[in-house]
């Protein structure tokens, strides 16, 4: 079986499971999804979602976020964790955004990922659920599932996106990553279970010990 055969099993499987794919981030429009997105490195997106309603009831455009302080910020945000940084990225891209995009966030993939706290993973989110535009944001479990069902060779994230991109259809891949983290939180414990019990591993056999 080739690596596109198996993509394209794997994705039948995935469709099953999950028809729908709700973005699981709470957000109004793609600038609320972008301070989402910040906010949810190394933070689980309900904890996000309990915390965004706070803050975007103070702030929920790019000028009424300059209106707060970059520590007024920070204490709304404090659940999320890495309060400081997050802050001060919000507080600056939203700067940003006012001086040199009229309030609008950018819908291009440099753009995104020129402002402060918007890495390659969160540039690809933004285009994906906020634009339609089609892209595979590659976290840490769609990384580690791609190695484990022999799809990447696990190298980096950036090597995962351009793997995954190479044997998923264009139009497949906003859906696909969704899919695929919905899979690895409902099916994917860290450690200690049997590869014979997941839809996935048991049909493809891959072998590989995760990462
Ligand atoms: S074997 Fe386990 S960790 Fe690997 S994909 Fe299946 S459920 Fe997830």
């Amino acid at each position: 079986m080739t690596r596109k055969e198996k993509a394209t099993a794997i994705a039948g499987i995935l469709d099953e499971l999950y028809p729908e794919v709700p973005i699981p981030l709470d957000h109004q429009d793609p600038y609320t999804l972008l301070v989402a997105v910040i906010l949810s490195a190394q933070c689980t997106d309900v904890r996000v979602n309990q915390v965004t309603p706070l803050l975007f009831e103070r702030a929920d455009t790019p000028y009424a976020m300059l209106e707060l302080s970059v520590e007024e910020i920070e204490e709304i945000i404090r659940p999320c964790g890495l309060a400081p940084s997050k802050a001060k990225g919000i507080y600056n891209t939203s700067r940003i955004l006012v001086d040199e995009y009229g309030g609008q966030v950018p819908d291009q993939f440099e753009d995104l990922h020129k402002l402060p706290s918007v890495g390659r993973k969160t540039a690809n989110v933004v285009l994906s659920q906020a634009f339609g535009v089609p892209a595979f944001p590659v976290d840490t479990h769609i990384h580690r599932l791609a190695y484990r069902w022999g799809l990447s060779n696990g190298k980096n994230p950036d090597k995962t996106e351009q793997d995954l991109t190479k044997v998923f259809p264009r139009e497949d891949w906003n859906k696909l990553h969704l899919q695929i983290i919905y899979f690895g939180r409902e099916y994917c414990p860290a450690r200690g279970h049997d590869p014979a019990t997941c839809p996935i591993c048991s049909k493809y056999g891959v072998k590989r010990r995760m990462k």
